[in-house]
């Protein structure tokens, strides 16, 4: 097929133990989906049906990689969050990822009932580590973020509302979820901003840590 433009280059992720590569397709992300979040954001942590927002490709920010941070924003906060990498038969495997957020325009957008995305969408505002393949369903892990050592969100995978089968099946009757997606499944309490010369490090017990400075 001829294109009248040159093909923009793939989002792309490392796959722990592999030569072959992730590619990242659609970024989908659930909101409120640990109940201490909920509850510092201003929420109510019942169980309501789970809301989604999407990040583009452009987002990703493989580990290790500089942050620049973004414009337009004075509060950028970090939220540690399980990643789940879909393959051509349902999960392909696991990473740690954060989902970088100018709280600042969200919270804007949230005041005027205007979407999320220049709160959500930017470069860089999907840090992603490396992809460990793992099919089955991960139910228990610590899940940690560090800012320059000291530990600011901590966590377990089990403590979330909506567990990975539900969102998957949520997913795929809202959206088409496919090959190549990854979903960031929400964060555990304690986010908060990340300031330039920061050095952030993110976990998820079992998986490829995540890192990354931000820079001006
Ligand atoms: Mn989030």
């Amino acid at each position: 097929m001829a294109l009248i433009l040159d093909k923009i280059p793939d989002s792309t992720l490392p796959v722990s133990g592999s030569a072959l590569r992730f590619p990242v397709n659609n970024i989908f992300c659930v909101g409120r989906n640990y109940a201490d979040h909920a509850v510092e954001m201003g929420g109510d942590p019942d169980r309501e049906p789970p809301f989604f927002f999407i990040k583009p490709p452009f987002a990703i920010l493989a580990d290790d990689a500089p942050m620049t941070y973004p414009k337009f924003t004075s509060d950028l906060h970090h939220e540690v969050e399980l990643v789940v990498a879909m393959g051509d038969d349902g999960i392909f495997g696991y990473a740690v990822g954060v989902d970088m957020t100018r709280r600042d325009l969200q919270g804007e957008a949230k005041d005027k009932s205007r979407p999320w995305e220049a709160g959500k969408s930017f470069v860089h505002a999907a840090p992603c580590g490396a992809i460990q393949p793992n099919a089955s369903v991960l139910n228990e892990a610590p899940i940690e973020l560090s800012i320059n050592g000291e530990v600011r969100q901590s966590g377990n995978v089990n403590q979330m509302i909506w567990k990975i089968p539900e969102i998957i099946d949520r997913l795929s009757e809202l959206f088409a979820l496919g090959p190549g997606d990854l979903i960031y499944t929400g964060t555990p309490a304690g986010v908060g901003p990340v300031e330039v010369g920061d050095k952030v490090d993110a976990s998820v017990a079992g998986l490829p840590s995540l890192s990354f400075k931000v820079h001006s």
